[in-house]
């Protein structure tokens, strides 16, 4: 039908989690399907905090032949029409000078506090973002659940990143409390906001963003909130088929 000629000018990005699969599992037949046929009518992408082996994982290992762009670990490394578009790191974006900063300064602060246990990997290096233990990442699983204990009564990661927002102040820096026993420290705007700036070259009229965990806080929060798309909240993956079925099927 004519009035159903594909429209290049909008585009439709979908979280991965609770967005097109169930969280941390695989996609179903029934959404595999729906993603060609919304194809056919507009741009699909995905964005997703995993690395790409996981989206992969749960979304198929074709999935950048699927859709028109991938976006793993929030767009640091980013799909574009089945090709490699860009890849960025922490190190590159923020220099080893900076980087470097950061870690003696936390270092120095982990060193001076004392805490009932502290066991190995106070700072996690990833390829977009620090994280940060007070305890330490190898703690086991009762030590973790004492410290998610003693912090809550005592703020300790509240405390330390109040710490580093003051000493790094200007520099760029987010700071991102989740979990037990750490917190995130990454370049201002690599939420999943990055991947606006990627699929901005392809001057879309419309962007419309599907997630689920939409409220502040929740990490689609500031990709639904951006000006630079229109936010859907979605309570499952059938949610998410359900509304762009009547946004673009009917
Ligand atoms: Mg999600």
């Amino acid at each position: 039908m004519a009035q159903h000629e594909k429209d290049t000018s909008t585009l439709c990005l979908f979280d991965v989690d609770g967005t097109l699969t169930a969280a941390r599992q695989k996609v179903t037949p029934s959404m595999t399907e729906f993603l060609t046929r919304l194809k056919q009518r507009v741009r699909v992408g995905v964005v997703g905090g995993s690395d790409l082996v996981k989206i992969k994982e749960q979304l198929g290992d074709n999935v950048i032949e699927k859709v028109d762009y991938v976006f793993a670990e929030n767009g640091l490394v980013a799909y574009r029409y089945g090709e490699l578009h860009s890849i960025q790191s922490i190190q590159a974006y923020l220099g080893e000078e900076l980087l470097q900063d950061f870690i003696n300064f936390s270092l120095n602060y982990l060193a001076k506090i004392k805490l009932p246990k502290k066991r190995g990997t106070f700072i996690e290096f990833r390829n977009g973002m620090l994280n940060v233990s007070p305890i330490g990442r190898s703690c086991s699983q009762q030590e973790r659940i004492e410290f998610f204990e003693l912090d809550k009564k005592e703020h300790i990661r509240e405390k330390f990143v109040s710490v580093l927002q003051k000493e790094f102040a200007g520099k760029g820096l987010a700071f991102s409390i989740g979990g037990q026993i750490s917190f995130d420290v990454f370049p201002e705007g690599w939420d999943k906001r990055y991947c606006l700036g990627i699929v901005e070259q392809d001057t879309y009229q419309t962007i419309h963003f599907f997630g689920d965990k939409t409220s502040p806080g929740g990490n689609d929060y500031e990709i639904f909130a951006d000006p630079r798309t229109v936010g859907h909240v979605v309570a499952s993956p059938d949610d998410t088929q359900r509304i762009c079925q009547e946004l673009f099927f009917s």
